[in-house]
């Protein structure tokens, strides 16, 4: 066992006293303290860290913690990392293109998302009532060539299918709003 590693094992075994020891050694050694936060030696440890793996996730946490998620986060996280997906459209995610969606009323999880689908997502905005009067909300009210034409957009993301007839258009706008109202199963 080197000394670093024994060390650290005496920390976590000694926690109160190590806190203890490093306070007092903080107060004695202020000005070598705060010429160590200041040195490039501190920075490149910073910076190793800060791009580390572990790094990114005590990062991600925390800014989910200030956004007010609860629940399992390391859970969550893993989740994160292992979606490659977006859990609605499908389309391939990664990077800053990759979203941690959660419920802003509860601050519960609901899903990993890509920018769009993120941005419009009308599960924060649940679909307005239907036009009960007349049942053809986000429907063509006149015939096209196509036939009836359901369409939707989504910030910017449009999706629109066009039915022979109107009952079936209804159908599949019932359908097709029930399904986006509710969270995926996962
Ligand atoms: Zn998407």
């Amino acid at each position: 066992m080197d000394r670093k590693e024994y060390q650290r094992l005496y920390r976590l075994k000694n926690k109160e006293k190590a806190k203890e020891y490093a306070r007092e050694y903080h107060l004695k050694n202020k000005e070598k303290v705060k010429e160590y936060h200041k040195s490039e030696k501190r920075m490149e440890k910073y910076k190793e860290w800060y791009e580390s793996p572990k790094g990114h996730k005590s990062r991600t946490l925390s800014r989910w913690r200030t956004w007010g998620v609860i629940g399992d986060l390391d859970a969550i996280y893993d989740i994160y990392l292992a979606t490659n997906e977006c859990m609605r459209c499908s389309v391939p995610i990664e990077g800053l293109n990759k979203h941690m969606d959660h419920d802003h009323d509860t601050g519960l999880y609901r899903a990993v998302l890509c920018n769009s689908c993120n941005c419009g997502n009308i599960w924060d905005k649940p679909p307005h009532g239907d036009n009960k009067s007349t049942g053809i909300r986000y429907i063509s009210k006149r015939k096209n060539r196509y036939g009836y034409r359901f369409q939707k957009t989504t910030k910017k993301i449009t999706h629109s299918k066009s039915f022979l007839t109107l009952e079936e258009a209804i159908d599949y706008k019932d359908e097709y709003l029930n399904r986006m109202s509710r969270p995926p199963s996962s």
